[in-house]
């Protein structure tokens, strides 16, 4: 079975001592083994307070984060890919400081609404930044996950394809896909053809409704998502991910375009999703380990049938 996660923003906004104690003992008592905590201000963040109650109640803690438009390694000035790395040092302190082995997201990118697509120079420089990254991740064991987001949420990696030809290039072995299958469902084919793409690249998935909302209750064809991991053999974290207005970070709220109440009760969300998941690999597992499924053959394909007698004449 899978690491099942959630993000913390189905729990809290911020990340006081309050709400990080809140927001794991409820990842707990959902029946969830990973907790993913926003990592964009990494020093709004107490380290060594988030690693006891991670400990405390048994929960791995991961990170995520976008970068910023002033602080970006996929730009072509220098002066804003220096603070963007600065960011993703920040990030990947954060990561080792609460005992986590994996930072992932838009770390390739501002996750933002670009005017223009990527520019050559600041595509060299990403590649740069994320190399030198994955070296410093790897110093600590941790893995670097490159998360395709929509058009509308950066110019740089948008599919599964565009992030397995950027790690090409960074040539790292610690940098993985993280797929996300709400954005895949808005850039992407269908939903089998990038997991068979990424293939053991594939590190992390985000699993998440067309709305945002209760999973089942849009249009992602959730099915296929289950059936292509199982078929795939992933075996990775798989981490629910949902936003509504009625839980406010005041740094990812707006940039994710959050201005509806998708759900009021985070703990009834969390408990229908952990079960979602759960239910729908552990279907798709059967069905990939199991025998072949018989083909039911209708009696008589239909195709010598004899027609009635026009009755028109
Ligand atoms: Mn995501």
């Amino acid at each position: 079975m899978n690491p099942l996660g959630i993000h913390a923003l189905v729990w809290e906004g911020g990340w006081s001592r309050a709400e990080c104690e809140r927001a794991v003992r409820s990842t707990r008592e959902a029946g969830y083994d990973v907790i993913e905590i926003p990592a964009l201000d990494p020093a709004a963040i107490d380290v060594t307070h988030t690693k006891a109650v991670l400990a405390d109640h048994g929960i791995r803690g991961v990170c995520s984060l976008g970068l910023d438009l002033d602080a970006d390694i996929s730009s072509p000035d220098p002066d804003v890919v220096v603070r963007g790395e600065a960011k993703l040092a920040d990030a990947l302190a954060v990561v080792t400081g609460i005992g986590g082995d994996y930072l992932g997201g838009a770390v390739y990118s501002a996750l933002a609404k670009y005017d223009r697509p990527l520019d050559p120079r600041g595509r060299e420089n990403m590649l740069a930044g994320l190399r030198r990254l994955a070296r410093s991740a790897a110093d600590h064991g941790v893995t670097v996950g490159l998360e395709p987001v929509n058009r509308y949420e950066s110019n740089a990696i948008n599919t599964v394809a565009d992030a397995l030809a950027v790690i090409e290039e960074v040539g790292e072995p610690n940098v993985v896909v993280h797929l996300d299958v709400y954005h895949a469902n808005i850039e992407e084919r269908d939903f089998v053809s990038p997991v068979v793409a990424a293939g053991d690249r594939l590190g992390y998935v985000h699993v998440g409704e067309s709305h945002r909302g209760y999973l089942g209750t849009g249009t992602i064809d959730f099915p296929a998502v289950f059936g292509a991991l199982a078929a795939a053999g992933y075996a990775g974290p798989v981490t629910f991910e949902s936003f509504s207005r009625a839980v406010v970070s005041p740094d990812l709220s707006d940039r994710l375009a959050v201005w509806r109440d998708l759900w009021s009760d985070g703990m009834d969300l969390a408990v229908h999703a952990r079960r979602f998941v759960a239910d729908g690999l552990a279907t798709a597992q059967a069905r990939a380990s199991g025998p072949p499924e018989t083909m039911v053959v209708p009696a008589g394909d239909g195709r010598n049938r004899q027609l009635p007698d026009n009755p028109l004449g």
